[in-house]
């Protein structure tokens, strides 16, 4: 799930509660399976074995795989890991000139360590050491500092100077209170109150001083920070009526005020409103990453030319700050989980194959903002129009044995009501899950629908759904590890997209999109 924020830890404490009270979409009278299409034998549904699942899982997340960031070697050596899995259960190679993958390049911007410098009272600052550029700007300025005691002060005319500050303790509800440490939560929490209004003053650059309460998470906002930012050019947009070009980067001046969030300890030598002098420039530059596509020809002469799509992503987030000893976020959960479920599907399509052709896709850089999805949605192997389906998943191997939620599965994010109905109707005969609509909903405060790679496709038309077992605390930290998965559970999902993908491969007539459908951004 690409990162948005997370209220995992309230969604733990009150499951129950929640089971009781979130709206939950049981077997309906109409979600039955396509008519005609047979069950799977039973020599399909052996195929799908939790040992597998677990010695996958066990593979792809361990700490030799060093959490397979998105453009960096260590999710190239996962994509030929992966490939090699496909290869073994005997489905060809779908990706660029006959290989198992699809190449592109992502475009990242960030501030420039080397040539960016800063200083406060003639004496030099690091750049991400002591003072950490919390958006991706350039700037030049240099002057007295002007030290606001009150962020929320209008009354201090602060148009072109270099504004010291205090942060501001955030209202309590915007506040996240889940995965990702609390303190990093509060900091963005913190960061958003204090910005709000006094970026919109036409201050040259805003100094915010870091108060105890921020303390800790500094470090882990720096390293977070200096990543700077990623996107993928020629690629489906990430909204309605963006561009599908990547936006030249900012020029000093014309983008958002220059914000910084500086250690504590200089707060008091700000408040003597010293000189200042800040250049921050930005390096602008391209590292490849990859889509694993592989596939499966369909028995039918004819529905062989249309193809159903699993979706994954093999990419996590790699090599972060040390905590609690491990430093290694393995993304077992986010997204192993999916991956390994795809090679069972993919092991029992062989042992049984459907009419339509199975397209099999491990999207790069999913944790970097939908690089690969958006990419391949744009460049797709096979023609959009073939593609009759898009099973998406992201995290299913956690939290109550019994709960699951299907996005796409109520409007205004559904596109396809047979293919929900599919797999409804798929749901009652393998997994049996409480489905929570929640999650679903454009108000859903984590955005959730947004967060994976059904998006572009979705966005594009194409009947998509995507299965998860949501949030947990273990999100996006280095604590979630193989062991913490639910295996009979991520079984009993794995089977449900199986089937769900059986049926869709099957149907005399391909799942209709929904008239009028289109998502609400
Ligand atoms: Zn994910």
């Amino acid at each position: 799930m690409t990162p948005l924020g997370a209220l995992a830890h309230r969604v733990n404490i009150c499951a129950a509660a929640l089971l009781l009270a979130a709206p939950v979409l049981t077997a309906q009278a109409d979600a039955a399976p396509p008519p005609g299409v047979l069950a799977p034998t039973a020599r399909a549904w052996s195929a799908l074995r939790e040992a597998d699942l677990r010695r996958d899982l066990f593979a792809m997340a361990s700490p030799a795989m060093r959490g397979r960031e998105g453009g960096t070697l260590d999710e190239l050596k996962a994509s030929i890991w992966v490939a090699a899995q496909y290869a073994t259960i005997g489905l060809v190679p779908m990706g660029d000139d006959g290989t198992w993958f699809q190449w592109f390049n992502m475009v990242r911007t960030r501030v420039s360590t080397t040539a960016s410098r800063a200083s406060i009272a003639g004496r030099s600052v690091g750049v991400f050491r002591d003072i950490i550029p919390y958006n991706v700007v350039p700037v030049e300025a240099a002057g007295r500092v002007l030290w606001l005691a009150n962020p929320l002060d209008t009354t201090v005319d602060v148009r072109g100077r270099i504004v010291a500050t205090p942060v501001l303790a955030p209202p309590p509800a915007t506040v996240r209170v889940s995965s990702y440490p609390t303190r990093v939560r509060f900091t963005e929490a913190a960061m958003a109150a204090t910005l709000r209004t006094l970026s919109r003053r036409g201050a040259a650059a805003i100094l915010v001083v870091a108060g105890d309460s921020v303390g800790a998470a500094f470090d882990a906002i720096g390293v977070q920070r200096e990543r700077g930012s990623y996107d993928v050019d020629r690629a489906t947009p990430r909204a309605n009526g963006a561009s599908d070009r990547v936006a030249p980067p900012p020029q000093a001046g014309a983008g958002p005020v220059p914000s910084f969030l500086v250690r504590g300890a200089l707060g008091e030598s700000l408040r003597e409103q010293p000189e200042a002098e800040l250049s921050i420039r930005l390096e602008r530059f391209e590292s490849p990453s990859v889509n694993v596509i592989a596939g499966l020809r369909g028995t039918d002469a004819k529905l062989r030319n249309e193809y159903v799509l699993y979706s994954s992503h093999q990419d996590a987030n790699g090599v972060r700050l040390l905590a609690n000893g491990d430093s290694v976020l393995a993304g077992a959960d986010d997204n192993g989980s999916v991956s390994v479920a795809q090679f069972a599907a993919a092991r029992a399509f062989v042992a049984q194959r459907p009419k339509r052709s199975v397209l099999f896709v491990h999207h790069g850089s999913e944790e970097r903002g939908l690089l690969g999805s958006r990419y391949h949605s744009a460049h797709p192997v096979i023609p959009l129009s073939q593609v009759v389906a898009v099973l998406n998943g992201d995290m299913i191997g956690r939290n109550h044995p019994d709960t699951a939620a299907l996005l796409g599965s109520q409007p205004p994010h559904r596109s396809s009501i047979d293919l929900v109905h599919w797999a409804i109707a798929a749901n009652a005969r393998t997994g049996k899950f409480v489905i929570d609509t929640t999650w679903d909903r454009p108000t859903h405060p984590e955005g959730w629908y947004f967060r994976s790679d059904h998006v572009p496709y979705a966005r594009l038309g194409v009947p998509s759904l995507m299965y998860t077992t949501n949030l947990h605390d273990d999100y996006h930290t280095a604590g979630d590890i193989p062991e913490r998965i639910d295996y009979p559970k991520l079984l009993r999902i794995t089977r449900w997209m199986y089937l769900t993908g059986w049926y869709a491969a099957n149907a005399a007539v391909r799942p209709a999109v929904d008239p009028g459908f289109k998502l609400e951004r």
